[in-house]
């Protein structure tokens, strides 16, 4: 099939979905909307899933009801053992990586005490511990945990919704690939916000469903719409802005550039660089399957 071809079929797809109405019978979910508390619904199905994905047709935030394996199986179960190996063997890129993102950070907020949901096995806190924050992390798998401290550094088992933590104990908290994967947004909110400071930075990185793959390719993105990731939503930007803002956090633009890498030479200014160039430009262009959005606590 030729790309025009390809597209036209897809534009087509998407109408005929848009068209389908959603009723309580076949949807077996009827909103409301977790975002915008709306009602009316899209609906899809990627090849791979067993059940739809609902698309509000108010603030485009995609919801699917499939069961998380997560309900009732240990979380070292729902992944399998490559899914943490992996970020393992790519620990060197993935902790550089991190860094670039904290010097961003850094011009919003100085270092101080730092917490990552969702850790895995510790390339975010050790970036962290190395640029000067007290950093700790939560993750619900004993692999990560146990991997982290191998490594030296501070985490504990645990999930967003239930953090240990007193209130007011974090000035950032870093929340990348995780908001999607728990159904009670709400409540994942309002916990993350009490641990924070007043005056706290929350970044937070989810899939987005602007980008044009979503628009052009729609439900034959297998990629991006792969159940093995576990999600129950996927946001636009306006999806996650409503979740936030009705939660009392502020929206923070995030500078362009941000401090020079501070600890490395010339390679690391020039390695940061072009780190940000490419992914302002996947952001600007809406190439990227994934969005950052800062939110202080006021
Ligand atoms: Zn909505």
């Amino acid at each position: 099939m030729s790309h025009s071809q390809e597209l036209q079929s897809a534009t087509t797809d998407e109408l005929r979905q848009s068209e389908m109405q959603i009723t309580e019978d076949i949807a077996g979910f009827s909103g409301p909307c977790p975002s915008c508390g709306g009602r009316e619904f899209a609906t899809f199905q990627p090849a791979a899933f067993r059940v739809p994905i609902y698309a509000c047709r108010n603030c485009r935030l995609h919801i699917t009801r499939q069961p998380a394996v997560a309900d009732g199986a240990e979380p070292d179960q729902v992944y399998e053992a490559s899914y943490h190996t992996d970020y393992e063997k790519n620990a060197e890129k993935k902790t550089r990586t991190s860094s670039y993102r904290l010097c961003v950070v850094e011009n919003a907020i100085e270092p101080g005490r730092l917490l990552d949901i969702g850790c895995s096995v510790g390339c975010f806190l050790r970036a962290a511990v190395a640029r000067g924050w007290d950093a700790h992390g939560v993750d619900p798998s004993k692999y990560c945990v146990e991997s982290c401290i191998t490594h030296g550094l501070h985490a504990r088992i645990g999930d967003m919704r239930h953090l240990d933590f007193p209130d007011e104990s974090f000035d950032l908290i870093n929340l990348r690939h995780v908001l999607e994967h728990d159904w009670e947004l709400s409540d994942c909110v309002r916990e993350m916000k009490r641990v924070l400071k007043t005056g706290g930075l929350l970044l937070v990185e989810v899939p987005s469903v602007d980008c044009w793959q979503v628009r052009l390719r729609g439900a034959r993105y297998a990629k991006f719409w792969s159940p093995a990731h576990y999600h129950y939503y996927w946001f636009s930007r306006r999806a996650l802005q409503n979740v936030m803002s009705q939660a009392g956090f502020e929206h923070v633009p995030l500078p362009l550039y941000g401090k020079m890498m501070s600890c490395g030479g010339f390679s690391d200014t020039l390695g940061f660089l072009l780190w940000r160039t490419h992914k302002l430009m996947r952001h600007w262009l809406y190439l990227s399957p994934l969005q950052v959005q800062a939110w202080h606590k006021t």
